[in-house]
């Protein structure tokens, strides 16, 4: 990408709508105790930190890097006398906005009024200089601009603020150029401040009495853990109405409030809501018709008046055992994100969560989103289920995989002091290839080596002897920490590097993930005999083509190879978002297969109760799927044409040019899902 970048010693940045001044903010480090985990690092030595770390974390080791900066040469930035600088915990920007003005409207009435020549090139003069504020002399009169314009609106100006804690709080109340614009000056009248600044800061009394100085004209946003909002009505209203069908497999969601008393503020303040607008011209106001709102009965009442839901949960419910057997029983399994490459409303990327036992989780895979879905799920226990992760496997480097890790790391060290819990980092088991990307972040964003103990996927290949003391260390006491018997990996077919896992409990049962792969007999090898195997089925039957050009599966395709390991149950996920909400049935489906949803939770006893959930599945989603079969016969219809008109030309001898041709069309055809989505996943 090509990114214009700008320092933050650099001059202000202007373009048509506003001159942005850059305030940077110095703070001071926050006691130790208080920011950092309890006791950080004791583990974190070795390969996955850097040599001369020395305790991740560590307030020592915050020092260190920023000296090392000072130190470091940035051969990159030839010319750049000041240093850029790796990561720095004592910095943060405020940026102070002023929209431009903007210039009073011409009066042409009272202009003609006048005896202007209104009307006529003659008048564009003159306006011109009117608007800018200058006399102008017509036929020996002159022409005051404010008799002939409305005042021009001196532009208003707004202030985003991140004061992260208690440390930067005198950075902010001292700031020259804040105060410049608290002296009451009307061009220097600030219309919004928006604060991202955690409830603790808010209740600073010398943020409070800075609040007040701007004056009663100014609006104050707050943006921190205190602002609840659903931003994603879609994704509750669909929880809700399968919530009808089985209130066990698909638990309501909740919402995260956070603990912290609301600060009670001397100034009226306004807490961030999504779709929540402020609107500077041409009234100053707050809009808020567009701000979410979650009707829970409306979403039940839509889903009864479905014609054949009720009759069809009805049945189901029926044909059920009255009481469910196994509700306390582990492991549970529950699904966070089943769609693939990009998250939807509907679908997040993947993740799901292994619960072993009532304290502890493991997380198969950790797309972006990951701790929202955890948070919409747990509700209040989210903080428990963060401290229960001792460990996350990332099946491969695709983001939709991995790129929630480093948020899982952020809360779960949060976590583990708020509940005030030791802190221990925890096991990943990943490609290797995640760790250039971890210490990019380390050394540039916030440390969180500290927070790993790494596993290599690829030590984790059964009969792989190359593994290092301290690793064969690590997988003992995961295996330790779990009460399993065996966690292995297998490299799969899909992108390098890219690997499924199994792993076997102590009691007996196995758990099989594939990550993303194409049908792989390595996997079924190593998914012999599995109590539940976890597939990807990216792609509907008939699209295999396709699923071969992306390394993928189709549903029969995961599903004979569940059969082949001979599994006892199927659960299929990591769907196309073109499968928004339900995918296509295939023919192979049987009693011993399921397709997950976001927020579905399954155990082991589930699992003969899961297929007779289909009907009502069928019922509450029949308008996608008629509208997805009808894609498909379209698709189909499109293919036998194309072999038809291949076969024509064979026939009549018009073979010399139907290779090039037919290439093209079929290069055109794959053309056209890949535009919609073009990303690997
Ligand atoms: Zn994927
Ligand atoms: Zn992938």
């Amino acid at each position: 990408m090509d990114l214009a970048v700008q320092l933050h010693t650099e001059p202000e940045y202007k373009d048509e709508t506003m001159t942005v001044y850059q305030i940077p903010l110095i703070g001071k480090p926050l006691a130790a105790e208080s920011m950092l985990p309890q006791s950080p690092g004791a583990s974190a030595q070795g390969e996955n930190s850097p040599k001369d770390d020395p305790e991740p974390g560590s307030p020592k080791a915050v020092r260190q890097s920023l000296e090392e900066d000072k130190e470091k040469e940035s051969p990159r930035k030839t010319g750049d006398t000041e240093k850029r600088g790796d990561r720095h915990p004592d910095l943060v920007m405020a940026f102070l906005c002023k929209i431009h003005p903007k210039k009073g409207k011409f009066l042409a009435a009272k202009a003609q009024e006048l005896g202007l020549p209104v009307g006529t090139p003659a008048i564009f003069p003159i306006i011109t200089a009117l608007k800018n504020g200058e006399s102008v002399t017509f036929e020996g009169r002159e022409l005051l601009p404010e008799e002939l314009c409305t005042p021009t609106d001196p532009g208003p100006v707004f202030i985003v603020l991140e004061c992260p804690h208690e440390g930067f709080v005198d950075a902010v109340c001292e700031n020259d150029t804040f105060r410049r614009y608290q002296e009451g000056l009307p061009e220097n009248q600030v219309a919004l401040v928006i604060h991202m600044t955690p409830e603790s800061v808010l209740q600073d009394s010398r943020y409070q009495q800075w609040l007040e100085r701007f004056g009663r004209g100014t609006q104050h946003l707050v943006l921190n853990e205190n602002s609840a909002a659903v931003h994603n009505p879609r994704s509750y209203k669909i929880q809700t109405q399968l919530n009808l069908i089985h209130p066990e497999i698909f638990p309501l969601l909740t919402s995260y409030q956070s603990k912290e008393e609301e600060a009670a503020c001397s100034v009226p303040i306004v807490r961030g809501e999504c779709l929540l607008k402020y609107h500077f011209r041409p009234q100053q106001e707050w809009q808020r018709d567009a701000v979410t709102v979650c009707d829970h009965d409306a979403f039940v009442s839509e889903a009864l008046d479905l014609p054949d839901f009720q009759d069809r949960v009805k049945e189901c419910k029926e044909s059920l055992p009255a009481v469910p057997g196994n509700v306390d029983a582990y492991p549970e399994i529950v699904f966070l994100g089943t769609g693939s490459a990009i998250p939807m409303k509907i679908r997040n990327v993947s993740s799901t969560l292994v619960n072993t036992s009532s304290t502890r989780s493991l997380l198969l895979d950790c797309g972006e989103g990951t701790f929202g879905q955890l948070c919409r799920h747990y509700g209040e226990q989210v903080d428990q289920v963060l401290c229960n992760i001792a460990a996350v496997f990332v099946s491969h480097m695709h983001t939709d995989h991995h790129s929630g890790l480093l948020n899982i790391l952020m809360e779960r060290r949060r976590a583990l002091a708020s509940l005030g819990q030791v802190f221990s980092p925890l096991f990943l088991v990943a490609p290797e290839q995640i760790m250039p990307w971890l210490h990019e972040y380390h050394n540039h964003c916030e440390e969180i080596l500290g927070d790993i103990k790494m596993i290599t996927s690829q030590s984790l290949v059964k009969g792989c002897e190359n593994i290092k003391p301290k690793a064969k260390w690590f997988v003992s006491s995961l295996l330790e920490s779990y009460d399993l018997a065996e966690f292995q990996t297998c490299e799969v077919q899909h992108c390098k590097n890219a690997f499924a896992c199994s792993m076997v409990h102590k009691s007996g049962w196995k758990v099989v993930y594939s990550g993303d792969t194409m049908p792989c007999m390595a996997l079924v090898r190593m998914g012999k005999n599995a109590t539940l195997l976890i597939h990807e089925a990216t792609l509907e039957d008939g699209m295999e083509k396709e699923a071969i050009e992306k390394t993928h599966s189709t549903t029969s395709q995961a599903i004979q190879i569940g059969m082949k390991m001979n599994a006892e149950f199927i659960m299929l996920n990591h769907f196309s978002q073109r499968y928004a909400k339900i995918p296509l049935f295939s023919e192979d489906f049987s009693e011993k297969v399921g397709i997950a949803f976001d927020h579905m939770r399954v155990r082991f006893g589930d699992f003969p109760v899961i297929p007779k959930l289909i009907p009502p599945l069928k019922a509450l989603f029949a308008d996608d799927i008629v509208e997805m079969e009808e894609r498909k016969e379209k698709r189909e219809l499109r293919l036998l044409k194309e072999a038809s008109i291949v076969l024509d030309k064979l026939v009549n001898g018009e073979n010399e040019e139907a290779p090039s041709q037919k290439r093209k069309q079929a290069k055109n055809h794959q053309e056209v899902p890949s535009k919609k989505l073009k990303t690997v996943n």
